[in-house]
């Protein structure tokens, strides 16, 4: 193998320059040539590539967002847009790929690998939805983030007494809501993989307020059941508590790296550089137990994604 690429693909998070430039310095200190890919499978099909150097990515490492810039392509879904990155691969003659993203982004991966170009996966997004490895690029950063922004409101929310809900990001996974509220010491977390109950809330506040408690934060997965206003509305019906609303939305995919993400995405950068230069290709690259590990891109997507039962029980404990 003489010549390798990469690209960030999907919703960006933090972390993934960190990656990039482990591919980057990995490959050249094992003597590749490696060139970096725009806009994820856009600049696969559009040949918007360029070598990268050494100094390419320098002075990235703590900055979030991506370098080589991000998209989702339908275009690369379709057979006519497919064929026209396969014909770009060969012109550009690269011999493997690093794909960054989430779990849209594996499969594309894992269709490069079928077409018989290498192709390996890095975990890249903030919503810890990927069943096959315990952490993704970019998660930690996030929940650091929404803990950052739950001691500002706890700090109005007590002056004024009220009670807020905080509503995070992650799609269907409760993993951001389950971290950052237990971090946060949230009195509620209201995650899409647990049931829950207005009435719980409402008597954990009414407690609270018995004891003398001058607020109470309420984190909210975007992918509950029910929806933040919906929710604020019953509760100020059942108990007459003022409550307010911060939807934290993007401001979750950005910011500098923490430094857990960014030794995460050096390690699982530099193996995916490792796992090229052995031969393999369509592996996922995850974390396990401390371990960096890698599964066949396919299984690891088949993997169902269970969430961390003893914390969310920890967390109930806790909170009363
Ligand atoms: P993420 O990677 O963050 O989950 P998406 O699901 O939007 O984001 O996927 C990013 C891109 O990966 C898509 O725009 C598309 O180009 C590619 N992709 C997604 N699913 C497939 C698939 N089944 N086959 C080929 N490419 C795919």
């Amino acid at each position: 193998m003489k010549k390798i690429g990469v690209l960030t693909s999907g919703g960006d998070s933090p972390g993934m320059n960190a990656a990039i430039r482990a591919v980057v310095r990995a490959g050249i200190y094992n003597g590749l040539k490696v060139v970096g890919i725009k806009r994820g499978y856009e600049g696969l099909i559009n040949g918007d590539i360029e070598e990268m150097k050494l100094s390419s990515v320098a002075d990235i490492i703590h900055r979030g967002g991506t370098m080589l810039r991000t998209a989702r392509s339908e275009a690369f879904k379709t057979e006519e847009g497919f064929k026209k990155a396969l014909n770009v691969i060969k012109i550009f003659g690269i011999e493997g790929i690093v794909v960054i993203g989430g779990d849209g982004s594996l499969k594309g991966a894992e269709r490069l690998s079928q077409a018989g170009i290498p192709t390996i996966g890095l975990p890249g997004t903030i919503d810890n939805d990927l069943a096959y490895t315990d952490y993704t690029i970019g998660f930690d950063t996030a929940i650091n983030t929404v803990l950052h922004a739950i001691s500002n409101i706890r700090d109005t929310s007590t002056s004024h007494g009220r009670a807020n809900i905080v509503e995070v990001m992650g799609r269907h996974c409760g993993d951001i809501a389950l971290y950052a509220g237990l971090a946060g010491g949230a009195e509620s977390i209201i995650v899409p993989e647990e049931e829950f109950s207005i009435d719980e809330v409402c008597k954990r506040l009414i407690q609270g307020k018995n004891r003398g408690k001058l607020h109470s934060i309420i984190i909210l997965a975007e992918g509950a059941s029910k929806n933040s206003y919906a929710i604020a509305k019953e509760i100020e019906e059942k108990t007459g508590i003022e409550v307010r609303i911060t939807i934290l939305g993007h401001i979750q995919r950005g910011g500098s790296p923490t430094a857990f993400d960014r030794i995460l995405a050096s390690q699982m950068g530099s193996k995916a550089v490792d796992l090229l230069i052995q031969g393999k290709k369509s592996r996922a690259v995850g974390i396990k137990g401390n371990e960096i590990c890698d599964f066949d891109i396919l299984e690891a997507l088949s993997m169902k994604k269970k969430m961390n039962k003893d914390l969310y029980a920890l967390t109930k404990i806790l909170s009363i």
